[in-house]
């Protein structure tokens, strides 16, 4: 007999950097989920934007400095891997081949969400992923109906009324790049690499 796949909150992103909102936001989910562990998945080349401004490999060091110390949080490279573009379709049908164990949990801010049907084979995508709605401060509630009209699979759907702190990688860049402190916008460790490293000083803030 198989046992039933586990559930984990799964988080994908371009992460540059990661900051407190996403470690805020995967910890709620995974505990609301009663899931056992939450993952971060990196994107190496993200399809609706423009390049990150961080080389992969120095996002990756950001991400697993920030979970070291957040217990069931695991940053996940299987994107960083893959080469070409990152479409969350391909991690989909990978990890249902590679881990049958677990049952992935899909996360999107509000923000993400409007735009899921840009999402490359959306179709086929919103017939398999389990998804979880959270809310994104300084943008309108997300709530049942507007997952209904982008028509998201009900019974796969959850909206949760989480709103993570309101911070973005985009603030942290530009007050990065305007000479100002991210303290307690991002993890102290990822404030480090971002100084040590000289991240963001020149970087355009805004996409
Ligand atoms: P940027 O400012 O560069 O656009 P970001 O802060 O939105 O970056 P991403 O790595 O692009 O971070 O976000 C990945 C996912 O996390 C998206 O689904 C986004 O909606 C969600 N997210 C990020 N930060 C928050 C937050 N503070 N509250 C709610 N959702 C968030």
């Amino acid at each position: 007999m198989t046992a039933e796949p586990r559930p984990v909150a799964v988080l994908g992103g371009t992460f540059d950097p990661v900051h407190t909102g996403h470690i805020a936001l995967v910890t709620a989910v995974r505990d609301q989920l009663e899931a056992h562990e939450a993952w971060l998945v990196p994107a190496r080349t993200p399809s609706l934007r423009t390049e990150p401004v961080a080389p992969a490999q120095l996002r990756l060091a950001m991400l697993e400095t920030a979970v070291r110390a957040v217990p069931g949080v695991r940053v996940i490279d299987i994107e960083l891997r893959r080469p070409g573009i990152s479409y969350t379709i391909d991690t989909v049908e990978a990890l249902a081949v590679a881990r049958r164990d677990v049952l992935p949990w899909w996360i999107v801010g509000a923000d993400a969400a409007r735009h899921i049907r840009e999402w490359h084979r959306s179709e086929e995508l919103l017939g398999l992923i389990h998804l979880v709605v959270v809310q994104r401060a300084g943008t309108p509630r997300f709530d049942e109906a507007e997952a209904r009209s982008l028509q998201l699979p009900p019974s796969r759907t959850r909206v949760l009324d989480i709103t993570p702190p309101a911070v973005s990688a985009s603030e942290v860049r530009a007050r990065v790049a305007a000479g100002r402190s991210v303290t307690g916008l991002v993890p102290a460790a990822v404030a480090h690499i971002i100084a040590a490293s000289g991240l963001y000083r020149s970087a355009p803030a805004v996409r």
